[in-house]
């Protein structure tokens, strides 16, 4: 008998591309089979360094967002009122016309009248870079209002921060705190890293009022009242300190935990650090009784005291001063317990463990290493303690100083980038501040001396007029929000709208919903955008937006230009941006086209006419002749985005790609540009990868192998130890603004807001709408998580992700709903000071009691993104936007933090009533969007691949 023919492992398509994914911001790598001309299968990239091969569900389900119906088709021109979703099919020639013809003219007269916001892109290095080439200082992208408290808080600390820019040493951490971290950023990493640790027993505890996510796996789940981590943080470090178990090695070696504080209340010098004649930090060396240069080695520093300098001031060891603060009866346990919602004795024993796995575990890597000053040592001493932390911590008007909280802590432990410990990703860490400041001067040709975003070093590097007021249009670098350097998106659209501090004349924006679930104030939101002025004018008078799809804001632009999907374009994931570096190795990325969207049909069968926004900004900004943009004989410099990316310098030898540079593609970090360098990528799987000497993986911010390989690449500018700032000049300097000294001082109306929140050392209150509302009328917080399914309004228009979940539901946890007399699955009422939804109650005990959740970005409006108009999206789904209002409860400022401007998301506060005879539809609904709905055809994705007679496929 002849054996059966089985074909065991038949290839999923005809050829398959390696490149990288763009469900999320993760950024793994994947391999997109393709058979016919269409996508069969997308896998994980096992060579990839992000994600080795793992996959998540919105990965896999790239294929419907390639293919998805709402994908827009053509360049969009306005015809109805803004606000409809009406309009008509142009020319990309036509648009770019008009385009050009609109901001021209704003180039000539005041470039500071186009204001330039980008949405969840990862092309900030070419878009900052733009904004700078066209002269405005109105530029940012979305970390505003999604983590700049985050970014802030670690780089005028650490360097470096969370997010994805530092992890924990998966590999040998033994206690893993996670704050508030929902499925989110770095995604697959997270999720392999504690993978290893609950395979090597090490012990997870997630501190978020919800346990969703990575927190359903924890140990321990901490179910934290929202907005008290800080104080919760504050407690531990209390503990720590009198318990005396801090590293005080590791805070004289690499922080600034010695260095004397000028004692002198009301002086124009008091809180700064005292300095020699060089400007060097001073320590008191307790053997030679005296004021020395802090930075030696050879020294016995004192960190506690009081000293007197050889000029009389007197001075205080910046440790001193946290010893004072933490160790003040206020923050105990038994202090903070009721108001964090975690029991004393639960915090005590959290510090015990912190304190026994750093300092007993006898835990050191036998690698011998050199330190910055030249000191060798034949181990590295672990401290097997880490801790990671996302939007949860960031996005509460205190959550600037809850991330410095956590640094502090981590500080005391000697956990930072020590073996077992959280660990920097290359570029970081960096110079703190960072030394790139934010640009305000035009140059005679209109260029701006600097990209929009940066870092301030002190109240001088504002961008304010001579008055001390905006002179941004969302207020970012102003007194209001000094260190907002990531812009203030949530801003723009209501001050655009006011004329606030001066009307602008284009609102270029690109992937951000703003007119839905990336506003606050959601309602109001769209009133501004379509709102007109007496002559019949809008108030905001033209509206630019680039979109892959069919979303609510494309319905308020005026001009739209159709963007392609990820699958269809050259991206590059930079170093100058938001790499994919993992701790042990510098990384960039790239994305390619695997398809050309000239042959992709739409939903319709009709051929797609769409361009990469990159790619269109680039022929834009040489239309309008900007510096950088064109030849000097005017015409283009680059034909389009990928041959930017192949030859545009930042600096010599600098690009967006670190991997293959020079003529023969053999350098790397720095090196000529290389023709060839993308071929390179596309062969080597779509990825550049440098691995860090061994002897460099740790103590980054003070390793003399690190420092030196860092330098090569361009990310630091020399091998100084980079000194961790546990204390914060910095803040101090916008203080004693604020105290009246110095040129640069607010106006007097910031002037109290400005010294109580620029303390030096981390400080924790009451985010401002629970401070600013009744805790009787308002009893609960209401917050959202990131789902693992979805990542934002892209991800939950995806026909495979939907079918995981197309509505969501207000979660209560089960004791609190029949308080408030609600039953499982009743509709209910929910307010805030700002206005209230409609919306269907769950009851789930996966939250603490105090506070109420949801899904994020799943309410849809209704005939957005092709969807049917009875979808569960538009009909059930709901957003809490509706709930949040962009300025505090008392409307002096933004609904902000007031060191960063990041959005305060989580501090609403809500009340909650059940509803009798409602229709089983969500409050508030909107008029429908004009967009032409989905195809009454059930999707067929698929049914062409069942094998024919012969035993083939077809994609068919
Ligand atoms: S984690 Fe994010 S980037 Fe990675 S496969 Fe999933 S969606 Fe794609």
């Amino acid at each position: 008998m002849s054996e059966p023919a089985l074909h065991l492992s038949p290839s999923p398509g005809d050829e398959v591309k390696r490149t990288t994914c763009y469900m999320c911001a993760c950024r793994c790598g994947i391999k997109v089979w393709v058979k016919d001309g269409r996508i069969r299968y997308i896998q994980g990239n096992r060579d990839h360094p992000v994600n080795q091969g793992v996959l998540c569900a919105k990965g896999a389900s790239g294929i419907m967002q390639h293919y998805s119906p709402a994908r827009l088709r053509k360049p969009l021109l306005r015809v109805g009122e803004r606000g409809k979703g009406e309009f008509r099919e142009i020319e990309w020639d036509e648009a770019l016309d008009l385009a050009t013809s609109w901001l021209k003219p704003i180039r000539e007269r005041n470039p500071d009248e186009l204001a330039f916001f980008t949405g969840r892109d990862q092309s900030q290095a070419l878009t900052g870079w733009w904004a700078q080439q066209f002269g405005t200082i109105n530029y940012a992208a979305h970390g505003g209002f999604c983590s700049v408290n985050m970014a802030a808080g670690g780089l005028y600390t650490l360097g470096g921060s969370f997010w994805e820019f530092g992890e924990p040493d998966w590999e040998h951490t033994r206690y893993l705190m996670l704050w508030g971290v929902a499925e989110d950023h770095d995604s697959n990493p997270i999720k392999l890293g504690l993978g290893k640790l609950k395979a090597r027993g090490a012990k997870i505890v997630a501190v978020n009022p919800v346990r969703s996510g990575y927190g359903a796996i924890a140990d321990e789940w901490i179910g934290i009242r929202p907005g008290t981590d800080g104080l919760f943080a504050f407690a531990l470090a209390h503990e720590l300190l009198r318990m005396d178990r801090v590293d005080l090695d590791y805070l004289v070696r690499y922080a600034n935990a010695h260095w004397l504080v000028i004692d002198n209340p009301g002086g124009a010098d008091d809180g700064l650090f005292a300095r020699d004649a060089e400007g060097n930090a001073l320590c008191w060396d307790a053997e030679a009784n005296a004021a020395i240069d802090a930075n030696r080695i050879d020294i016995s520093p004192a960190v506690v005291g009081n000293y007197t300098l050889p000029d009389g001031r007197k001075a205080r060891p910046a440790f001193q001063l946290v010893a004072d603060r933490y160790l003040d009866p206020q923050y105990s346990p038994d202090a903070v317990s009721e108001r964090c919602g975690i029991p004393a004795d639960t915090i005590r024993r959290i510090a015990r463990e912190l304190a026994e796995t750093a300092f007993d575990s006898n835990f050191s890597l036998p690698i011998a290493w050199t330190d910055a000053w030249g000191r060798e040592h034949s181990e590295m001493i672990g401290r097997p303690v880490s801790m990671h932390a996302m939007r949860g911590i960031s996005a509460h008007s205190n959550g600037f100083h809850t991330c410095r909280a956590l640094h502090l802590l981590q500080l005391l432990l000697g956990a930072v980038d020590a073996p077992g410990s959280f660990r920097y990703q290359p570029p970081f860490p960096k110079p703190i501040p960072p030394a790139n400041r934010p640009g305000k001067a035009r140059k005679a040709d209109g260029l701006l001396d600097a990209p929009p975003l940066g870092f301030v070093h002190g109240p001088e590097d504002l961008v304010v007029d001579e008055n001390g007021q905006p002179r941004r249009i969302d207020h970012a670098y102003s007194w209001a929000y000094p260190l907002s350097a990531h812009g203030m998106m949530h801003t723009v659209i209501r001050n655009a709208h006011a004329g606030d501090p001066y009307k602008i004349d284009t609102l270029l924006m690109f992937m951000a919903n703003m007119s839905w679930n990336s506003a606050m104030n959601t309602r109001e939101t769209m009133r501004w955008l379509t709102d007109k002025d007496e002559a019949g004018e809008y108030r905001i008078p033209r509206i630019i937006y680039s979109d892959a799809y069919a979303s609510e804001m494309v319905a308020y632009a005026d001009l739209v230009l159709p963007d392609t999907t990820y699958l269809e374009r050259f991206d590059a994931i930079s170093l100058l941006d938001r790499p994919i570096s993992d701790a042990d190795a510098a990384s960039d990325a790239i994305r390619h086209p695997v398809f050309d969207p000239a042959t992709q049909l739409d939903e319709d069968g009709k051929p797609r006419d769409v361009r990469g926004f990159q790619s269109v900004l680039i022929e834009l900004g040489a239309r309008l002749g900007l510096p950088g943009l064109v030849n000097e004989d005017s015409s283009p410099k680059y034909r389009d985005y990928a041959d930017y990316i192949i030859r545009h310098e930042r600096a010599p030898g600098l690009g967006l790609l670190a991997g293959w540079r020079g003529e023969n593609g053999q350098s790397e970090g720095k090196g000529a540009p290389n023709p060839e360098q993308l071929q390179r990528y596309i062969e080597h799987g779509g990825f550049w990868h440098a691995a860090i000497p061994e002897s460099a993986r740790y103590y980054k911010m003070a390793n003399r192998d690190y420092l030196q390989w860092a330098q090569r690449f361009g990310f630091v500018p020399n091998d100084a130890p980079i000194v961790l700032q546990l204390y914060s000049e910095t803040l101090q300097k916008f203080r004693l603004a604020a105290q009246g000294h110095g040129a640069h001082q607010p106006p007097e109306q910031h002037r109290e807001r400005v010294a109580t929140y620029f303390d030096p050392l981390p400080i924790w209150y009451e985010p401002f709408e629970h401070d600013q509302t009744s805790r009787t009328t308002f009893p609960l917080n209401a917050v959202t998580q990131r789902p693992m399914f979805m990542y934002h309004s892209w991800g939950s228009q995806n026909a495979w992700l939907r079918q995981i979940t197309a509505r969501n539901y207000l979660y209560l946890h089960p004791d609190t709903g029949p308080q408030y007399g609600i039953g499982d699955e009743d509709w209910i009422e929910v307010r805030s000071h700002h206005g209230a939804i409609t919306v269907q109650a769950k009851f789930a005990g996966n939250v603490q009691p105090g506070t109420v959740w949801t899904w994020n970005a799943i309410g849809k409006r209704r005939g957005a993104w092709r969807l049917a108009k009875d979808a569960p999206e538009g009909e059930q789904g709901f957003l809490l936007n509706h709930l949040i209002s962009d300025v505090t409860p008392k409307g002096d400022y933004a609904n902000a933090d007031p060191v960063t401007g990041q959005a305060a998301w989580f501090d609403l506060r809500v009340s909650i009533r059940t509803l009798r005879d409602v229709a089983g539809e969500s409050e508030p609904q909107f008029a429908p969007l004009g967009f032409p709905e989905a195809s009454e055809q059930p999707l067929r994705y698929g049914a062409g691949f069942r094998k024919d007679a012969s035993g083939k496929g077809s994609a068919k």
